[in-house]
Parts: C-alpha cells; sequence; structure tokens
C-alpha cells in the first residue's frame, strides 16, 4: 500500500464544487485586491478563534513581521524564541532587526519549556514568541506568568494550531498579538500562500492594518512605512469555504493520532509525543522520536510509507544563523530532536486500516532488529 505523507484529496472532494463556484464569482465580481472576501473572512476567523480582530495578510512570515512592528519591537531588542522551531519564528525576529533568544524546549513536549525563559532575561528583552508546535499548545498559564511579571508581550505563532486549546482557551487568543499562517500544508490551508494577524486589542488591529498595506488608511495618504503584504482576495474566498470544515477535520486529526497512540503504546523503542492535562492538541502533525530514526524512515520508504522529518537541522545551526555563534551543542535536546524526531503521516481521510498498517511496517521494523 502507498501511503503518502500528506494527501488533499479526502479534503479537495468535499470543497470541490464550492470552490468552482467561487473561482468563476470571484472573477465576476470584478473585485480583486481587499475586496469582501477578505472582510468576511477576517469576520470569520475571528469568530472560528475567538478574538475581537483578524487582520489578513500575504503569509505567516509577514504576519510575524508585522505583529513584531506592531507590538513596537525595535532593532537590537531581543525576543525569546523556541530552539526549537521551524525558522520562520526566527527569521521574523530578525528581520525587524531584533534578536531571536532561543530557548531549549521540553524533551516530551518538544515546547518552550518556560523554567528556562526567566535565566534568559535581559534589560533589552521585549517579547516572548510561543510556537505551538506540531499543534500542542505550549504551556500557556505559565508563558504568562512570565510575560506579565516582566511586562513583555506575548506574540504567539499559531501557524501549526489552528483551533488547539490550551485550559479551553484558543491557541492564537492568549498573546497580545499573534500570527497564523494558511500554507496549503496547514490545518487550515489556502490553495496558495496566506496568512493572518489576531488581537484583541483595537489599536493594535488599527496598525497591523495600516502595516500590511503601505501604511495607508485613506489611499494615496501614509501614516507609517508599511508594506505591501495583503491577504489575496481569492486565497480568502477559498478559505472561507474551508474555515467551517476545520473542526470536523481537526477530529479526523485527533481520531488518527489516537490509532497511533493505541497501536504504537507498547512500542518500546520509540517515544510518542507527550499531551500536558490542559492541552488539546490538533496534530498538525505526528512526531514520534527513536534512536533509530534513519534507519526507520529508509525500511518505510522501501514499504511505500512516506514520512518526514521536521526539523533536520535546527535554526541556530542554519547558515543564516552563523552570526550569533552558537556551536554544535549550544541547544542539545533540540540538536537530540532534530535527529531523532520522525513525523508519521497523518491528514483528514486517512482511514483505521492504513494506520494500522504503517504502525504493522514500524512494528516489524523493531523486531527484525
Ligand atoms: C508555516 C509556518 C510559518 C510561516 O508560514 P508561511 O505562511 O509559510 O510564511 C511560521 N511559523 C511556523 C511554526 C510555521 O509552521
Amino acid at each position: 500500500m502507498h501511503v503518502p505523507f500528506l494527501s488533499f484529496t479526502y479534503q479537495n472532494t468535499q470543497i470541490r464544487s464550492a470552490i468552482q463556484e467561487k473561482s468563476l464569482r470571484f472573477l465576476d465580481s470584478e473585485k480583486y485586491v481587499l475586496g469582501p472576501e477578505v472582510t468576511a473572512f477576517e469576520k470569520n476567523y475571528a469568530a472560528f478563534n475567538q478574538t475581537q480582530y483578524c487582520i489578513g495578510v500575504g503569509n505567516g512570515l509577514d504576519a510575524l513581521i508585522i505583529c513584531l512592528e506592531t507590538a513596537g519591537i525595535k532593532p537590537g531588542e531581543e525576543v525569546i524564541v523556541p530552539a526549537n522551531t521551524y525558522i520562520a519564528s526566527w527569521l521574523a525576529v530578525s528581520q525587524v532587526g531584533a534578536v531571536p533568544v532561543p530557548i531549549e524546549p521540553e524533551e516530551t513536549t518538544y515546547n518552550l519549556d518556560p523554567t528556562k525563559i526567566e535565566a534568559a532575561l535581559t534589560p533589552k528583552t521585549k517579547a516572548i514568541m510561543p510556537v505551538h508546535l506540531y499543534g500542542q499548545p505550549c504551556n500557556m498559564t505559565a508563558l504568562q506568568a512570565i510575560a506579565d511579571k516582566h511586562s513583555l508581550f506575548i506574540i504567539e505563532d499559531n501557524a501549526q494550531a489552528h483551533g488547539a486549546r490550551w485550559a479551553g482557551q484558543l491557541t492564537g487568543s492568549f498573546g497580545h498579538i499573534n500570527a497564523t499562517s494558511f500554507y496549503p500544508t496547514k490545518n487550515l490551508g489556502a490553495l496558495g500562500d496566506g496568512g493572518a494577524i489576531t488581537t484583541n486589542h483595537p489599536d493594535f488591529n488599527y496598525q497591523a492594518r495600516l502595516r500590511r498595506n503601505y501604511g495607508s488608511e485613506i489611499k494615496n495618504y501614509n501614516a507609517l512605512i508599511g508594506r505591501n503584504s495583503r491577504l489575496d482576495e481569492l486565497q480568502a474566498a477559498y478559505l472561507n469555504v474551508k474555515l467551517p470544515y476545520v473542526p470536523t477535520w481537526n477530529a479526523a486529526r485527533r481520531q488518527i493520532a489516537a490509532y497511533y497512540f493505541s497501536y504504537l503504546n507498547q512500542v518500546t523503542k520509540i517515544t510518542l509525543p507527550a499531551v500536558l492535562s490542559a492541552a488539546e492538541p490538533v496534530y498538525h502533525l505526528f512526531v514520534i522520536r527513536t534512536n533509530h530514526r534513519d534507519a526507520l524512515q529508509q525500511y518505510l520508504r522501501t514499504h511505500q510509507i512516506e514520512t518526514a522529518i521536521h526539523y533536520p537541522l535546527p535554526p541556530h545551526l542554519q547558515a543564516a544563523y552563523q552570526h550569533l555563534g552558537y556551536r554544535k551543542g549550544a541547544f542539545p535536546i533540540t540538536e537530540k530532536l532534530a535527529q531523532t524526531c520522525l513525523s508519521l503521516p497523518i491528514w483528514p481521510g486517512m482511514t483505521e486500516e492504513t494506520v494500522q498498517y504503517v504502525c504493522g511496517k514500524i512494528k516489524d521494523f523493531f523486531t527484525k532488529r
């Protein structure tokens, strides 16, 4: 059986006719930039994420950059970021001239370890950027307590966690201003690039809106030096079609994760993701760990099971970040995760039989060793 790492087929079947209709209505609307679909999506996504405001932008990286600018993060200031994250979180900080200050993750949840943050704070620290990696919410109770105590902004990177909750509250609604991405592979994905900012603060809403559109509220009058990073009208139309499905697609991901947990819990040579009791993850990815990662991946590949690695090289070891001077060994937990993590196939529409097949091959691999 060929098992792709990710398949859109099931989702696309559900939305196909609505997408077709929307595409032609879009053509005929003659409103191609910041039109009614973007306005509707901003309202719909704010309701989905239970925030006062949503601002549609071009992509997730721009969303993070505009969040940092709107929060007033200045060149030379410091932002706490996870050492173990997709590099976009770091790049955004660097793009505004600030310095990413990496913190090791908890080895069990792969997320920012709140107990390690205070030792890294300096007078230049202005914000903490929690990333709900793989759809697992960070411990927002602990992070908010630290942010409150030291008067820091929280800017959530919610790109992988649409619909996840911590202590009953949706991720992307904790921070002062938060970013997300609708890159096609995300739990809510556009059919191209897209992103959004969520906030409950009226002035942040106002400023972020200016910043994504040339710093202009009234055409040809520019209040500040803004960007061009508007959510594309056609992508907004598609996102409006897909958004109502996200709760059931997330439930499908949770069910697949439950199958993985039940079929793999006897395999002693792998570690399954830990879920803290306040956490309701949405399993953007299902990431296991094993010391035999490369051999396991190869074995699964020969059985036509596609897997992936998120991420093989941590940001501090990337060529782009050599100037920060971190050597190999600087963040041992992060580096170990990079060497041992393996993302198993997970997508809405993946059947229990398929999960069973994948788990069977994983068990075969370990019994043959
Ligand atoms: C996908 C992703 C982003 C960036 O999204 P783009 O839309 O591709 O720019 C940022 N942070 C994390 C954690 C992501 O997974």
